[in-house]
């Protein structure tokens, strides 16, 4: 490798590092705007939960052909990427193949297993792709779902596309490097490694170049290669993969309390407890502070939200869940992440503008981005919650959303107001008097 090559390899090395840096400090300052909530507790059941959900892809095996299929895609990409570590060193002090004398046998072991994946991972990319725009999987279509429009298709085909080919020049790069070490070409001699297991079968394909065209060709797929990676790793953090990352602390910070427990809200508990007689007021304590119930904005929903929208993968699947969708409500639970993260890079583009400080925009989560039809469709049912594979809940977020309308702005549908005004005065749903809850039983035992 030339001075030049590494003075170049280093330069785009560093430019991205710095890049990504500075997004994810934005997306962190993005996720901190929330409100503070504890999900600190009970350590090893989270890490249990993070190791099942987001390590071993547990809620991903309910359909076992996509599970096996994702689960390729997922240790692929995990394992082939101990072999960009390499490849950056070799950038960096214009080496070739640089652990191959450490590793000794072991090394072509590896390159083997890691050929082996990329197969795989090429495989299943290109089978993704047909299930999007052949057999044309119902969640990913937005003629059904209009918040799959333009940019989320091409989000998903872009990567799926660069996986392709980036597993493709992987394997042409081991190939036609294996015929110049063949050749004793100086520099690639150095690594005896022999052949690999699935590039050998490549080489015919190079044995009639001559050397020059195939150094040429083996440093383009070099470069291909290690460049697709760095852009792939900038790339993912203005798009729903995302996930690759997040999916692990997000399952960490899971919601442990059992579901169809909603969050409440303590101090009107309290309020509640006192009026009624069932608590006592502590004389000492400062009268509780309440700010505004519910969300406007993200800004009071809390930072674990803000997390769950950053880690959603757009696949859907809470959405083909969700009953109000099926049955053609507005609705989306999918929708209501993906705009929550449209909110949240909305903001973080303007602090960047403004020097790190929000200028109020005149926008609100709700209403600009999320319609009160939406989240008046939920029925609460936990579906979109249970059929997670990254543990999001969309349903905690339409809750604090609905909580606003109904208790700042008074705003309830006329059918709710007559069944909040049956459980203050009645203790349930129902137009009955409490006194007259058990009249039916009368009537049976005449
Ligand atoms: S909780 Fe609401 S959003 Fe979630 S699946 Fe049920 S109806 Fe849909
Ligand atoms: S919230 Fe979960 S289930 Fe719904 S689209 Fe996002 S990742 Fe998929």
């Amino acid at each position: 490798m030339t001075i030049i090559q590494q003075i170049l390899f280093i330069i785009a090395l560093a430019t991205v590092s710095w890049l990504i840096a500075k997004r994810v400090k934005l997306i962190q300052r993005t996720i901190r705007l929330g409100k503070p909530e504890n999900r600190t507790d009970h350590p090893q059941e989270r890490l249990s939960i993070m190791l099942r959900v987001a390590f071993g892809q547990k809620k991903m095996m309910t359909n076992w052909t996509v599970g096996i299929m994702h689960f390729i895609i997922y240790v692929g990409f995990l394992i082939i990427n101990i072999e960009v570590l390499e490849i950056i060193l070799d950038g960096i002090f214009g080496t070739h193949r640089l652990f191959a004398p450490y590793l000794g046998a072991v090394y072509p072991f590896l390159i083997n297993v890691f050929e082996v994946l990329a197969v795989g991972v090429l495989t299943v990319c290109v089978v993704f792709l047909c299930r999007r725009y052949l057999t044309r999987v119902g969640r990913f279509q937005p003629e059904r779902h209009r918040e799959m429009g333009r940019w989320p298709r091409l989000d998903a085909t872009l990567i799926l596309t660069l996986e392709i080919l980036l597993m493709i020049a992987f394997l042409t790069w081991n190939a036609s490097d294996s015929v110049l070490r063949e050749r004793g070409v100086e520099h690639y001699a150095q690594a005896s490694t022999g052949d690999f297991f699935v590039s050998q079968f490549l080489k015919p394909l190079f044995t009639n170049w001559d050397t020059t065209a195939l150094i040429v060709y083996e440093r383009f797929a070099w470069w291909f290669h290690i460049l697709g990676i760095l852009a792939f790793g900038l790339y993912v953090t203005y798009s729903k993969h995302l996930h690759i990352v997040l999916a692990f602390p997000n399952t960490y910070f899971s919601d442990l309390k059992p579901k169809g427990e909603m969050n409440n809200m303590p101090d009107i508990t309290k309020e509640v407890q006192l009026a009624l007689g069932v608590a006592q007021a502590d004389p000492n304590e400062a009268p509780a502070e309440i700010g505004r119930f519910g969300a406007k904005d993200v800004f009071d929903l809390s930072w674990k939200s803000l997390m769950d929208a950053y880690s959603c993968t757009e696949c859907g699947r809470c959405t083909a869940a969700c009953p109000a969708n099926i049955t053609g409500k507005k609705l989306s639970p999918r929708k209501i992440m993906m705009d929550t993260r449209d909110r949240l890079e909305d903001i973080g583009r303007n602090m960047q503008a403004h020097n790190g400080t929000f200028e109020d925009d005149n926008k609100t989560l709700l209403n600009d981005y999320i319609l009160v039809e939406e989240i008046n469709a939920c029925t609460t049912c936990q579906a979109c919650v249970q059929e997670c594979p990254v543990n999001i809940n969309p349903l905690e977020i339409i809750l604090q959303l609905r909580r606003y309308k109904v208790m700042e702005e008074a705003q309830a549908p006329a059918a709710w107001n007559a069944m909040f005004s049956n459980v203050e005065n009645n203790m349930a749903p129902w137009k009955f008097s409490p006194g007259d809850r058990f009249n039916w039983a009368d009537q049976v035992n005449q």
